[in-house]
């Protein structure tokens, strides 16, 4: 089975293998070896000097964690509306009594600075600004950078989801002034899923600090802050750690630094050129402009004559497995992921192949051959 998704994700064999290590503690000198190197190499990832932490859970929870530490009941926040993910941000605010103001664009289109400059300055009751850098359900890349400013202009926390963009484009936190940033340890870096990461600055702290309403225990980060201060040296973290998934983490930030950021960034580029092409010589259209699409995911329509549905049942049938479209999108785009092993040739050429032979199987005209030419330099 090859997976070109946006996530989960084929991982490296060395990574893999790297999951089957023997038990081992969550404290004790051994595991501070690990856990401060894991930290260091997520620190250099996300381009931060801000506190960084590693939980068991999906990103959601991640996210879920920071909105509920920094803000109380009632407190609004601003959301940039153009996909799915977006709106499953809105819906966790919401969980925890947020007000939520959304501004919506269409599906397929970036969020616009200019009109999130307009919204803040409308209502300057927004206490943050929440971003989904890389809108998976539609591969909209947002101007994460333009945003981020704009957001600190008016003086709001910064929060992003770059659940499935850090690790494969650039997003240096503390370049761009981002408050809060959770990613997971199964999309762009390549590792099975289990760990949430996440790094938070200063100004959220103090929002942390601040907030007086009763919040659990475990997703509270003050929790976590806690444990980093006062066990930092034998036991940092409040609870029991996936231990095999931080070994495995460590493992694969190693290659991922080993190849260097913009050698990774560069490959994921290559891998979305060439299945472009490759859909451009098949005759299926691009769902986004070429501006803000992402070199992480691409997403592509329908031509004349093939379904969504009957396309991405005939590849998996040859163990090729493709993203759908998310709701109004089903049956209208379908989704191929870049990160993971899917950034090399053979993950590219079944998928390509086929393409070609669906194409052949349902009698529809294309040039033999022609979607593989976007494969030059895919290793
Ligand atoms: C995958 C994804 C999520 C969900 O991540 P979980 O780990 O399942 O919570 C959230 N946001 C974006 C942008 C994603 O791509």
């Amino acid at each position: 089975m090859k997976l070109l998704t946006p996530g989960p994700v084929d991982i490296p064999d060395a990574v893999r293998e790297a999951m089957a290590v023997p038990s081992m503690l969550h404290y004790g000198p051994d595991w501070m070896q690990l856990y401060g190197d894991t930290l260091r190499m997520l620190k250099t990832v996300f381009g931060t000097e801000n506190d960084v932490f590693m939980m068991a859970g999906p990103g959601t929870m991640a996210l879920e964690a920071i909105l509920g530490s920094a803000m109380e009941p009632g407190e609004m926040i601003l959301i940039p509306e153009n996909g799915f993910f977006a709106l499953r941000l809105g819906q966790v605010a919401e969980g925890l009594g947020l007000r939520v103001l959304y501004l919506r664009t269409p599906w397929g289109q970036p969020a616009d600075p200019v009109a999130v400059s307009k919204a803040l300055d409308e209502h300057p009751e927004v206490k943050a600004l929440l971003v989904v850098h890389h809108e998976t359900s539609t591969t909209v890349l947002n101007p994460l950078e333009a945003l981020a400013r704009v957001g600190r202009e008016h003086g709001v926390l910064v929060i992003v989801d770059a659940v499935s963009s850090l690790g494969g484009v650039p997003l240096p936190v503390d370049a761009w002034g981002i408050d809060g940033c959770v990613t997971v340890a199964n999309k762009a870096l390549e590792t099975p899923p289990a760990l949430a990461l996440l790094s938070l600055s200063p100004r959220l702290w103090e929002a942390i600090e601040r907030r007086q309403a009763p919040r659990g225990w475990y997703l509270d980060l003050k929790t976590w802050r806690w444990y980093a201060e006062h066990w930092g040296t034998w036991h940092p973290t409040p609870v029991t750690m996936p231990t095999s998934n931080v070994y495995a983490l460590h493992r694969s930030l190693e290659l991922l630094l080993a190849e260097g950021l913009e050698a990774r960034y560069a490959a994921y580029r290559r891998a979305a050129y060439a299945v472009r092409r490759g859909l451009e010589a098949l005759g299926f259209p691009p769902f986004v402009d070429e501006a803000w699409a992402s070199p992480l995911t691409t997403a592509f329509k329908m031509r004349a004559g093939a379904d969504a549905d009957e396309l991405q049942a005939f590849l998996r049938q040859r163990d090729v497995v493709i993203s759908g479209g998310l709701q109004a999108l089903h049956g209208v785009i379908l989704r191929v992921g870049h990160i993971g092993l899917a950034r090399h040739r053979s993950h590219i050429e079944a998928f390509l192949t086929g393409m070609e032979a669906y194409l052949q199987h349902k009698g529809l005209p294309f040039e033999p051959g022609a979607a593989l030419q976007g494969l030059e330099g895919v290793d």
